[in-house]
């Protein structure tokens, strides 16, 4: 299973295919509360879609176990002639993870438990189809990049900011993949030279601070969500929480654009869905003040389009079935 340069080229111009014989494939999103699987099809359209609880206490068998019953499952969804035309599975999972194996790496948010654990040879063993593994970032910006916010686009970041905060980077229609594709983790640049510990074992990362999990550890809370309220409610000591997050934000943010000079920032990920403007205000007025003037003037930062789908979206950019001439990819078992 190698993924190799994902190049996220600009319109999708999908050939005219009958729409009866064209292939489809199965997606599955591993993420650490939800495990998502659909049929997903060259227009990124998303059939017999289903959604479990991520049994994340119980080990990583399990996890697996549930991986593939929602593959199975959303298989079986089909009418037995479309599952034929099921030519590959797509995973996003968190990272950092090594595509070339399918294998997960690292993961600070699945816990020790999770390292180096094989995800692409059990599920093509038990599925009979070869099974491509990428980065949950890196299939949300191919996702938004084919059929979201960064359609046409061809110098981009895309950023989820929810429980953790990830990032890929797209540069000149091309997918910037460093040494093992491993390239991108844009919620571990410090932000803060003494400040919180990170979850990667680094500290001061804008992970660290502006994450949901960050927030909620800040302010001795549940859940980030319950900061936001409180800050709406008044409570001083959940503001300072929140608008020191999205100091940490919108610092990262100014140091991005100028590093890559993109046209569009793109920023997906529930916190910041739920945040909206009071997000990503606070980082366009840095973007404005503090990055390089020509840089700045060229930005735009814009919330992601494709919800909390993109990750099953994305297989077909990843797998190539949406029929664009240069990309991405993936040999399999
Ligand atoms: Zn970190």
């Amino acid at each position: 299973m190698t993924v190799e340069a994902a190049q996220p080229r600009v319109e999708v111009r999908a050939r005219p295919r009958d729409p009866h014989s064209e292939p489809l494939a199965l997606a599955l999103d591993l993420g650490a509360s939800r495990i998502r699987a659909a049929v997903v099809t060259p227009a990124g359209g998303l059939l017999a879609r289903h959604a479990r609880p991520t049994p994340l206490g119980a080990g990583p068998a399990a996890v697996l176990a549930a991986c593939l019953a929602s593959l199975e499952q959303a298989r079986a969804a089909l009418p037995p002639t479309d599952r034929a035309r099921l030519i590959a599975v797509g995973v996003s999972a968190p990272g950092p993870l090594d595509s070339a194996t399918g294998r997960l790496l690292e993961p600070p948010n699945l816990g020790p438990a999770f390292l180096d654990l094989p995800l692409a040879a059990p599920l093509a063993e038990a599925l009979g189809l070869p099974v491509t593994v990428a980065r949950d970032t890196t299939v949300a910006a191919l996702a938004e990049g084919a059929f979201g916010a960064a359609r046409g686009v061809a110098d981009y970041i895309y950023l989820t900011v929810s429980s953790g905060i990830g990032g890929a980077v797209v540069s000149d229609g091309r997918l910037l993949r460093g040494v093992e594709g491993l390239a991108g983790e844009l919620g571990h640049v410090s932000v803060e030279l003494d400040g919180p510990p990170c979850g990667c074992g680094g500290r001061g990362h804008l992970e660290a601070l502006a994450s949901g999990l960050a927030i909620a550890r800040a302010a001795g809370a549940r859940d980030a969500r319950r900061v936001a309220d409180a800050e709406l409610a008044g409570d001083p000591a959940a503001s300072a929480v929140m608008e020191r997050a999205r100091r940490a934000f919108a610092a990262a943010l100014v140091g991005f654009v100028d590093i890559f000079a993109p046209r569009l920032i793109v920023v997906g990920g529930s916190l910041a869905r739920e945040q909206g403007e009071r997000w990503l205000g606070p980082a366009r007025e840095a973007i404005a003040r503090e990055a390089f003037r020509t840089a700045a003037s060229r930005v735009e930062l814009v919330p992601a389009r494709l919800g909390d789908d993109v990750g099953l979206i994305g297989a077909a950019v990843v797998l190539d079935l949406t029929g664009r001439p240069e990309r991405a990819h993936a040999t399999t078992s």
